[in-house]
């Protein structure tokens, strides 16, 4: 099956019926709401995509998208790096109450028009796969290398008192 460059736009119906695969690598720093959860913009995102129709004339869309990146680790507010991979298995619909009625083997992706735009589609997958809290599996390993008396989450606990106390000397 030969594989065309990644677009920018899509008609995910019409490469459905056509059975058409794209592959391609997309710069990280095209999609804000991901980078905004990230420590840079650094990277390309891989990206293979499928389009078809399965047994039940469902047109789907299957892919994977895989990217490095860097988070800020939530203990010891280093980066951490890590990878994400989204698994694509959506099936393309036009409106809320098709996707009611898709097999669960499928989640729904709603394509009113006939294009679809492949870079936020494959962003608000990326995003599914964050992990709420980054951490490293081993944040010693890090930390022995940091100043022991840099410690910002103590820091930025006592401010709120601080500044209160602050205010109430003010007042008198
Ligand atoms: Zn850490």
């Amino acid at each position: 099956m030969s594989k065309a460059p990644l677009p920018i736009k899509i008609d995910p119906r019409r490469s459905a019926d056509q059975g058409l695969s794209y592959e391609g690598s997309l710069p990280l720093k095209r999609l804000d709401r991901l980078v905004s959860y990230l420590v840079d913009a650094e990277g390309d995102i891989d990206v293979s995509l499928t389009f078809g129709i399965d047994e039940e004339k469902i047109r789907y869309l299957s892919g994977i998208a895989e990217v490095s990146v860097r988070m800020l680790c939530q203990r010891c507010l280093e980066p951490v790096a890590m990878t994400l991979r989204a698994e694509l298995n959506l099936g393309i619909v036009k409106n809320d109450e098709a996707a009611e009625i898709l097999p669960k083997r499928y989640d729904p992706l709603i394509v009113v028009d006939n294009a679809l735009d492949v870079n936020q589609a494959i962003e608000d997958e990326l995003i599914l796969t964050l992990p709420l809290i980054p951490t490293h599996e081993d944040c010693e390993v890090k930390t022995e290398f940091m100043d022991p008396n840099a410690k910002p989450e103590d820091d930025s606990k006592e401010n709120p008192f601080g500044i209160l106390a602050q205010l109430k000397g003010y007042k008198h």
